[in-house]
């Protein structure tokens, strides 16, 4: 641009004539702008008297794993430095702990930044992404954010994924396919056989991603084994999360595992620094838990299989679990249920007109989601 001579108009004169200065604000993309909000789990109001519970967000009620604080703190006196941006000593950890190469992983904060980050790096304006509905609420906002469409295709009546529905929307637009196993919210895990005759289906071009964030949990017949899995596929990438199985929520780091394209694709469209040293240190420490981890994830299934029996005996129709939470299916009164346990001084997470998903949370919180769950099925059946 020529530099402006005296007397002559500026550009900043010609922007103030414009009359649509001070009428217009910046607007987001159109794709953004219908982005559903994510519903976070809420915390428990207190109530005198009462001890109230969190079963509404699948954390885990247990503290860190041993040495996990220590290691934290260590880090955390190091916060005027930047992280190590490559997560070296923790890619190092996985790649042990799953003898894979470090260049099939990529680590991020969370698995939800991971799914982001697919979808943002596969996907062109206006392709497709299909998941099960209902299934992960953050699935149809990455798709939005990444200015892809999401396709929903539902569930089977016991909460399972239709992977033979999902084959029949594919279409030359579909670049992602998300799988959630098992599901979040309903339970369910799909089996390995189901998944290999899915993936022998599936058009290599098309990126399949396993959301394993309760893989830790499954206790089931053939269960799905992502990381043998991708070694098979050049198309199938893996995404575990540090906040479930591990209690980690709070420090927001995840991983995945897959072909070294894709896992150097996610890490094209990161943000530099995301996961912090404290996150850093803390999954480290983790992984070298083990044992804690194993005993603590053995007395959540067991958990989990109380809870499931006391509902299936209060004569609840509730679907298989396999994660550390349980479905309710109580359609138009889910939202009635959940102030119901509200009441109780439990916090569970309704879906409006569906059902309603709990977490597997202190034993006593269990006993009182049974009980309120079975005094609610009584008085309804009472009062048809
Ligand atoms: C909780 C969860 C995640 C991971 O959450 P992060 O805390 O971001 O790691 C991913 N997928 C599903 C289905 C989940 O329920």
């Amino acid at each position: 641009m020529p530099p402006t001579r005296v007397g002559e108009p500026s550009l900043v004169d010609h922007l103030l004539r414009r009359r649509d200065r001070l009428t217009t604000a910046p607007q987001p993309r159109c794709s953004i702008q219908s982005i559903p909000p994510y519903v976070p789990g809420r915390p428990p109001t207190p109530r005198e008297g009462l001890r109230s519970y969190k079963l509404s967000s699948n954390e885990n009620p247990y503290p860190p794993l041993p040495g996990v604080l220590a290691a934290s703190a260590e880090a955390a006196a190091g916060m005027n430095r930047y992280p190590d941006l490559g997560s070296s000593v923790l890619h190092d950890a996985l790649a042990a702990r799953l003898e894979v190469p470090t260049e099939h992983l990529a680590v991020a904060t969370g698995s939800v930044a991971l799914i982001y980050q697919l979808l943002q790096a596969f996907c062109e304006p206006g392709d497709e992404v299909i998941h099960a509905w209902r299934s992960f609420e953050a699935y149809p906002i990455a798709a939005s954010v990444a200015a892809a469409t999401s396709v929903r295709v539902p569930l089977t009546v016991d909460g399972r994924h239709d992977l033979d529905a999902m084959l029949t929307a594919i279409t030359p637009r579909t670049r992602v396919i998300l799988v959630c196993t098992p599901n979040n919210p309903t339970g369910p895990a799909v089996t390995q056989a189901e998944l290999d005759a899915f993936l022998a289906v599936v058009p290599s071009r098309v990126l399949v991603v396993l959301d394993e964030a309760y893989a830790e949990f499954v206790r089931m017949a053939d269960p799905v084994d992502g990381v043998t899995t991708y070694r098979r596929h050049e198309n199938v990438v893996v995404t575990r999360t540090f906040s479930k199985a591990y209690g980690l929520a709070g420090l927001r780091v995840g991983y995945a595992v897959g072909p070294a394209p894709i896992t150097a694709a996610l890490r094209a469209v990161s943000l530099p620094f995301g996961v912090t040293a404290i996150a850093q240190a803390a999954a480290v420490a983790s992984l070298s838990a083990q044992p804690a981890l194993a005993e603590r994830v053995e007395t959540l299934v067991a958990e989990r299989v109380r809870v499931l029996d006391g509902l299936r005996r209060a004569g609840l129709d509730v679907p298989d679990a396999q994660g550390n939470f349980v479905w309710l299916g109580f359609g138009d009164d889910a939202s009635d249920f959940a102030v119901a346990c509200e009441r109780a001084g439990i916090v569970v997470r309704p879906f409006a007109g569906d059902g309603v998903r709990a977490s597997i949370g202190e034993p006593e919180a269990n006993d009182r989601l049974v009980e309120i769950a079975t005094e609610w099925t009584t008085t309804r059946t009472r009062a048809s």
